[in-house]
């Protein structure tokens, strides 16, 4: 007779406590032990068609780098993971799990779907600590040089695919330091800099050659590179253009763009001024304008740099929040509050040009609008005041047309994104890929390291065979 299988409550993963985190940097959540990981693990029901696997951008061989985590081989989970995603511990952090693999998860039906992302983030977490340092085999040299521009999870991505294949790398940063925004936008409290300062330690080891501080389009032009030697180009320079409101007062001392913020914060390490010399304003009662997972940095990192009151101010109401519900809940736990339906107007200054105030407007929803989501309308007479000291714009970023503009056989969309081929990242300037961000505007890291890996086949295609 089969064993029947005993119902298992899917894993709690341990976090610091509320009340201490929302003070201090170090990671939220606190990782699975091996015990807890073995015993999530069995839950998998082995689907002979996972649904989960639909679900993944990248289409990780999800039972199967899950079955040897039951199994107790998490070297060999972390490998299978390899295969298909270069950046597990990255991934298993901030993918929106709930939307993609565990959105589909055949258990999510009647119970809570596996935790595929804590498995991910326990596998790759344990690798590093555990492992032997193994890098991924590089083919034998072929000779062709490749330019990867921008470091982001795009940019990454091409680098090690195109290593691997045996071709030469060089990528160009326009920071001091690489990894896009896994560095200098998502907060160390969400994802710890050390493990992408490893992952491009793999990538350096693989033979990747990293400059720093050259602003392609203004340092070096793409055409002076190939005029160099080199004999393609990947473009994943993201969308990091901050947008604004164009309020009235919107210039006052004290409103930052949610780039600035979180890059003096995070890159340039402000939460540690005066150690680090780069200062950033510490709020005592701050405003976040928006409700994605970027405002949701913004407000949680605010708090840790020592609000007395945060609160997140957004037209729509708390179920068109686009923030991951996990940012969401934890934003909540750390005494975020959601100012919902509610729209800035214009913001106030005293008399040396410093934030004091803003104006709102209340909202209701009406229609749905072309986003498929309901359309807020302004209620009439309803402005009120909130006080507050800083304000951290966070209504989402558009394409920095620095490369763009100097690299005029490349075409562009009416927002100046690069319009390239959806399959193999091909944009219509010969031996130029594009991916990520700027291509697709700002999304999510997987989506931008699918592209990345999509275009690395289709320029080793055209290196070794031809376009
Ligand atoms: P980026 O990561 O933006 O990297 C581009 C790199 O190119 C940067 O390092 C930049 O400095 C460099 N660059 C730009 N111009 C030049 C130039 N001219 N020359 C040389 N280098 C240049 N996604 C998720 O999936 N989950 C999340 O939880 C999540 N949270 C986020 C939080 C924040 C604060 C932000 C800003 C984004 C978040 N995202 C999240 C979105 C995700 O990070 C992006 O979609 C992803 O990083 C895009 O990758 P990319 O490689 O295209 O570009
Ligand atoms: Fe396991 Fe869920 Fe995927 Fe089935 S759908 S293989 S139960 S993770």
């Amino acid at each position: 007779m089969a064993e029947k299988k005993v119902k298992v409550d899917r894993v709690m993963m341990p976090e610091q406590d509320p009340d201490v985190r929302r003070r201090n940097f170090m990671e939220v959540p606190l990782g699975l032990s091996e015990e807890m990981a073995i015993t999530e693990a069995k839950r998998c029901l082995q689907c002979k068609k996972p649904a989960c696997v639909d679900g993944c951008p990248v289409s990780v061989a999800i039972p199967e780098f899950i079955k040897c985590i039951a199994d107790g081989n998490f070297s060999a989970a972390t490998k299978k993971l390899w295969e298909r995603n270069a950046l597990p511990a990255v991934c298993g952090r901030v993918c929106p799990q709930e939307e993609q693999c565990e959105g589909r998860c055949i258990l999510g039906k009647k119970d809570k779907p596996v935790a595929i992302g804590y498995l991910e983030r326990f596998a790759a977490d344990w690798e590093r600590k555990n492992g032997t340092g193994e890098i991924p085999a590089v083919a034998e040299k072929t000779g062709k040089k490749v330019a990867v521009i921008g470091s982001g999870p795009s940019g990454l991505t091409v680098a090690g695919d195109l290593l691997v294949k045996g071709h030469d790398v060089t990528i160009f940063e326009a920071f001091h330091k690489p990894g896009g925004v896994l560095v200098y936008g998502i907060p160390e409290f969400r994802l710890p800099k050390e493990i992408v300062a490893s992952e491009v330690a793999t990538l350096e080891k693989m033979g990747a050659n990293i400059e720093c501080n050259t602003v392609v389009g203004a340092t070096v032009t793409v055409d002076e590179l190939f005029a160099e030697g080199y004999d393609a180009a990947y473009i994943g320079v993201g969308a990091g253009l901050p947008r604004f409101m164009d309020l009235p007062g919107e210039n006052l001392i004290g409103i930052y763009s949610a780039n600035e913020y979180l890059t003096r914060t995070n890159l340039m390490k402000g939460y540690l001024f005066p150690e680090y010399d780069t200062p950033v304003a510490r709020g005592k009662n701050v405003v976040v304008l928006g409700a994605g997972n970027v405002a949701m940095d913004s407000a949680r990192t605010a708090m840790r740099l020592g609000a007395d009151s945060v609160k997140v101010v957004y037209r729509r109401s708390r179920d068109e929040m686009p923030a991951r519900n996990e940012e969401l809940h934890h934003a909540e736990e750390e005494k975020i509050e959601f100012v919902l339906l509610t729209n800035p107007t214009q913001f106030f200054g005293d008399e040396n040009g410093r934030l004091t105030g803003m104006e709102c407007l209340k909202m209701e929803l009406g229609e749905a609008d072309a986003s498929g989501r309901r359309r807020p309308m302004p209620v009439e007479g309803s402005e009120f005041k909130i006080d507050c000291d800083l304000v951290v714009v966070s209504v989402g970023s558009n394409a920095n047309p620095l490369l763009t503009n100097s690299t005029p056989n490349l075409n562009l969309n009416k927002w100046g994104n690069i319009i390239a081929d959806p399959i193999t990242g091909k944009t219509s300037q010969k031996a130029v890929w594009a991916g990520g961000d700027i291509v697709t505007g700002a999304a999510t890291v997987i989506l931008a390291m699918g592209a990345g890996r999509a275009a690395a086949n289709s320029m080793h295609d055209y290196l070794t065979i031809g376009w």
